[in-house]
């Protein structure tokens, strides 16, 4: 049925690709249907129409493998209710490994797998060959099979989709263009078009590669790249039948699924080729680029080693296609922080066929809902900031990011391209001094630094990396000296205002009406009683707060608290974290250091735990936080980013005769982790609420007015005193291996959990775990001491020990007395 065209609607979908679809279709099955979808040509036309429709469920987070184990259900069932095939086939998948770290990490994934409920086994290089008779194994260490992954036909899929969402009241125009997006006072409010305007509550920007531009249209930031995915498709191939398995040969780059009797043969080599450098033509509707067999010839050269047959085979079809990447290889889903009511589901880095059933369902969610209903930050598009959209750095990375499905999942690897990109004050310094750099929100930071004679660069390994030794030192620095972190990279927010003071006690789980001069280390809930973010806030004045927070979440918190200052509330937030570096100097001997250097009162009376003041250090004048992420005394010193040089020199011409060390951000998770102090991201998520993490404490349930979250979290508060889901701190009784994260726990044999973070313990000389542990009946003492803990490394069980408390103490009793910790209730 044509429908006239529309003026206003409750939802305009820009895009016509498999998401848009999908976005749609699920919007209906929430029961919104007056939704417009525009396409400026046909429908799949754009990327979606030449997908290879591999879909394979397995990802490193539980939520990411659950939104596409969804795609799978509905891809199965889709064609009973819409009528319209989807070109769905469970034929199963295979990974296979050429090396023995390429298996390690198999078996790490079967060991996830397995926790995450998705069928999985181990198999042997002939037991592969069973299942791809077609290839050769003589080279391989083993493989693993996952017999519920299957391939898809994206065209036909995303029709059926459309004719769900159709039939759920759907409108869909296609070769309708929008050409800009309207916005009243902040709020995106419809779209222009070229066959004219559409008024409309909410607009989701599904326009795939071109959806920065659509962006752009707005002042929203949708930071991907193009670059070119290539894929061939042979003639027949003797023993190639339609039921043969995906397989995929990451050590080659190189995956496989049959076609009408012949063999779709592509890959993620590791040197991408970006496109569209000035612009994405309007015009490129079910085109390909120019086939380009010299990009192509590693992963050809690849294939001829793993099928042999390939030699003799006829390539009847060369496939170019320019598919967007993100600058991390994860995809963009959420509210744009920069603009309300605008939505992007857009930056699939070759996964869109596999993502689209699930991510179009949790966006759909986080429509309806106006938040995300589950945990979603390895997507959400506040995860990158306005920097993140310039054009010649999305360019550099996206090199580097497609091969990233392929290249090896080394623990704490780090991307090469494009950096360094933010640089702390004190960069040159440190790199002087051996510093190893990391990236995170794009600031280069100090992992580790290597001695004189030490390579300042990781080489990667599943067991003791390179920088093992590095680590001790620094460790044994802040446990029994003292030592300076750059953690320049934190995110720092002033709120200020007349009612900034109320706003944030209604934002924070805390109390922040406190005396000017506290700071509060605290939670920020979503209605659900999840942590969005966990921070400190400073009461510098009557109505001014500074905020430090992680350096990943700077985009994320800044919205959270923007959206929650309620219309007619005098508070205003601003971004101050390029204005201040942060010095964190860690250890027994700080005060006696910062005592050398500055007039101020540093005793324990005097500047107590969980305070802070202006003091001066040589000629600078700066903020200190008496706080600590490592569990011993220390402050935190944030400086305004022109005196940090001054600072930095200041402390180490001062710090000689106390032992003072640089340490990095190895050293300071390992500290941390040794603590048992949690980490948002790891241990704390939206899926998890204060009970769980054991951070009661910090909760201000009674106070007047109450929080986001209260409700929801006095309903989840356990009867007993153990929640059936609760972070508890594992030692590992063999002192040898490492632990890096994600492992599986098993008690007495049985999976019961999984490792969110881990370190070497140093201090403690094992690996340390911060692990997710489930009990129906609850995860209490008795629960953690009656029965035989294990984790899975790579298919071999390790005896652990369960804690609700770190088994680390400073031993002094004078250290103790400085150390007021942030005490994890038991
Ligand atoms: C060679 C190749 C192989 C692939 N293989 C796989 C695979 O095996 N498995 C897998 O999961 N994924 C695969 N992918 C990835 C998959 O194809 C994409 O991730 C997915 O199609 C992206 O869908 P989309 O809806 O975001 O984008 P698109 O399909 O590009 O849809 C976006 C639509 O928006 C429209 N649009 C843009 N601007 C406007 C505007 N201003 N007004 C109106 N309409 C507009 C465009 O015309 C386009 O149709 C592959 C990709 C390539 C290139």
């Amino acid at each position: 049925m044509a429908h006239e065209f529309p003026t206003q609607a409750r939802t305009v979908i820009v895009g016509g690709g498999i998401i848009g679809c999908s976005v749609a279709y699920h919007l209906t099955k929430l029961g919104w249907s007056d939704v417009v979808l525009l396409e400026q040509g046909q429908l799949s036309g754009g990327t979606t129409w030449h997908a290879a429709g591999l879909v394979g469920q397995l990802r490193s987070h539980s939520n990411m493998t659950s939104l596409i184990r969804y795609s799978t259900q509905l891809y199965s069932e889709l064609e009973a209710e819409t009528g319209l095939a989807t070109g769905w086939k469970n034929c199963g998948s295979l990974s296979v490994a050429r090396t023995t770290d390429r298996m390690t990490v198999l078996k790490r994934t079967a060991a996830s797998a397995r926790a995450q409920g998705v069928e999985i086994d181990v198999i042997s290089p002939r037991e592969a060959a069973e299942l791809w008779p077609v290839m050769a194994t003589d080279d391989l260490v083993g493989a693993v099979w996952l017999p519920g992954d299957g391939k898809a036909n994206p065209t036909d899929l995303t029709q059926s989709l459309a004719k769900g969402a159709r039939n759920g009241g759907v409108k869909i125009f296609e070769r309708v263009q929008v050409t800009g997006i309207t916005v009243k006072n902040g709020v995106a409010c419809g779209v222009e078009t070229d066959r004219g305007d559409i008024a409309a509550e909410i607009v989701v920007n599904c326009a795939g590669q071109w959806a920065r531009k659509v962006g752009l249209m707005c002042g929203v930031s949708v930071p991907l790249h193009s670059a070119e995915h290539m894929y061939i498709v042979t003639g027949r191939i003797e023993g190639v039948h339609p039921d043969l398995p995906v397989m995929r040969d990451p050590d080659g780059f190189i995956y496989f699924k049959e076609e009408v009797g012949g063999l779709v043969m592509g890959g993620f080599e590791p040197h991408a080729k970006p496109w569209g450098m000035n612009g994405i033509p309007e015009n490129f509707e079910f085109a390909l680029l120019p086939d380009d067999w010299d990009q192509f010839e590693i992963l050809m050269e690849n294939a001829l080693v793993r099928v042999p047959q390939l030699a003799r085979a006829e390539v009847k079809k060369f496939y170019n296609g320019p598919e967007s990447f993100t600058p991390d290889n994860n995809f963009l889903l959420g509210e744009a922080p920069e603009l309300k009511n605008f939505y992007v589901g857009a930056g699939f880095n070759s996964m869109g066929i596999a993502s689209a059933g699930g991510a179009g369902k949790a966006l759909a969610e986080w429509i309806v809902n106006g938040a995300p209903t589950m945990d979603l930050w390895p997507v959400d598009i506040r995860r990158f900031a306005a920097f993140n959209n310039n054009p010649r750095w999305l360019h550099d990375r996206v090199k580097e990011t497609l091969g990233l499905h392929y290249a090896m999942p080394w623990p704490n690897r780090e991307l090469d391209t494009a950096r360094p990109f933010r640089r702390s004050p004190l960069y040159d310094r440190l790199a002087a001094k051996g510093a190893c750099f990391g990236s995170k929100m794009g600031w280069e930071r100090a992992n580790w630094f290597a001695a004189p004679g030490e390579k300042a660069g990781n080489d990667y390994a599943f067991g003791r990396q390179n920088w093992h030794e590095a680590v001790r030192r620094e460790m044994k620095a802040t446990r029994e000296a003292v030592a300076i972190f750059d953690q320049t990279s934190f995110a720092k927010l002033l709120v200020q205002g007349r009612d900034a003071c109320a706003v944030l006690n209604r934002i924070c789980a805390g109390d922040i009406d406190v005396p000017v001069g506290t700071s509060i280390y605290t939670g920020v809930l979503n209605a659900r009683g999840g942590y969005e973010s966990d921070l400190t806030v400073m009461r510098l004045g009557a109505e001014k707060f500074l905020i430090v927070t992680g350096s990943a979440q700077a985009v994320h918190d800044a919205d959270w608290i923007v959206k929650n200052i309620p219309p007619d509330a005098h508070a205003v937030l601003t971004d101050v974290t390029s204005a201040y570096a942060v010095l964190a100097l860690m250890g027994p001997r700080s005060r006696d250091l910062l005592g050398k250097l500055s007039s101020a009162d540093l005793s324990n009376a005097g500047f107590p735990f969980a305070t802070i003041r202006e003091i001066d250090i040589g000629y600078a004048t700066v903020y200190a936080n008496r706080m600590t992420y490592v569990g011993e005394l220390g402050w935190e010193l944030i400086v305004p980013a022109e005196f940090a040089v001054g600072v930095y020199e200041a402390l180490h011409e001062g710090g000689r005769e106390f032992g003072l060390a640089d340490a990095g951000y190895y050293a300071l998770d390992a500290l941390r982790i040794e603590k048992g102090f949690r980490a948002w991201g790891r241990e704390l998520t939206p899926d998890i609420n204060p009970w769980q993490a054991g951070l009661g404490f910090a909760v201000a349930m009674d106070k007047p007015g109450g929080f986001i979250g209260r409700d929801a979290l006095a309903a989840a508060k356990p009867s007993s005193s153990a929640p059936a889901k609760r972070i508890v701190l594992l030692t590992l009784d063999d002192t040898e291996p490492m632990l890096w994260g994600g492992e599986l726990v098993l008690r007495d044999g049985k999976p019961v959990g999984e490792v969110r973070s881990a370190a070497y313990g140093h201090t403690l000389g094992q690996s340390v775990a911060l692990s997710l542990i489930e009990n129906e009946t609850g995860v209490d003492a008795v629960f953690l001491s009656g029965g035989h803990f294990e984790i899975d490394l790579a298919g071999v069980r390790h005896a652990a020990t369960a804690h609700l408390r770190s088994p680390y103490d400073p031993k002094s009793e004078r250290v103790k007395a400085d150390v007021v910790e942030i005490r994890a209730a038991a």
